[in-house]
């Protein structure tokens, strides 16, 4: 692997790319895998801002041969997903209703691309007072209504290695 480091690129080890990686957290966790009373199942979804919903819709079925099984509009999200199956995990597809919201403001400064990861638990409420216990920035301390009507809530990428990562429960 090559990683940019000061403007030059050389080999790392994984271990020292991970202590990079920890040392750009902010708000680092405690990573003690002791008595961890969340245990995800599955990756639930995947989410990636798209630009526009149709073409990037037409990828995933024409190129990737998927089915869209649902559309949605979460106005809460100031969003419109759209859904495919790949196993027991989902691609959810999200286009911008308003460019102030999330996923707007995320390809002003991204672009296109994957925007978070959701792991499905059991116990949300639970699981987010030990997230936080162990130093984790929560951006829901409650958890709200998803997509599918899904509860779900969000950890911060500050704390989680830079990826927006997502817990959700079925009701
Ligand atoms: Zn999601």
């Amino acid at each position: 692997m090559i990683v940019e480091i000061h403007g030059g690129s050389r080999p790392v080890e994984a271990d020292e790319l991970f202590n990079t990686i920890s040392k750009q957290n902010e708000n680092p966790a405690l990573f003690d895998a002791e008595g961890v009373q969340m245990k995800p199942t599955h990756i639930e979804h995947i989410g990636i801002a798209v630009k526009n919903l149709d073409a990037a819709i037409k990828y995933y079925e024409e190129v990737l041969g998927l089915k869209c099984y649902a559309i949605e509009e979460v106005k809460d999200q100031k969003v419109k997903t759209a859904f495919f199956m790949v196993g027991e995990t989902k691609i959810e597809l999200l286009e911008t209703t308003d460019p102030e919201g999330p996923i707007g403001k995320f390809i002003e400064k991204k672009g296109e691309g994957i925007h978070h990861v959701a792991f499905a638990v059991s116990g949300l409420q639970q699981v987010l007072k030990e997230v936080e216990s162990k130093g984790v920035q929560l951006i829901d301390k409650q958890p709200r209504k998803g997509a599918e009507g899904l509860h779900i809530a969000f950890l911060h990428p500050k704390s989680t290695g830079g990826v927006l990562t997502e817990l959700c429960e079925k009701p």
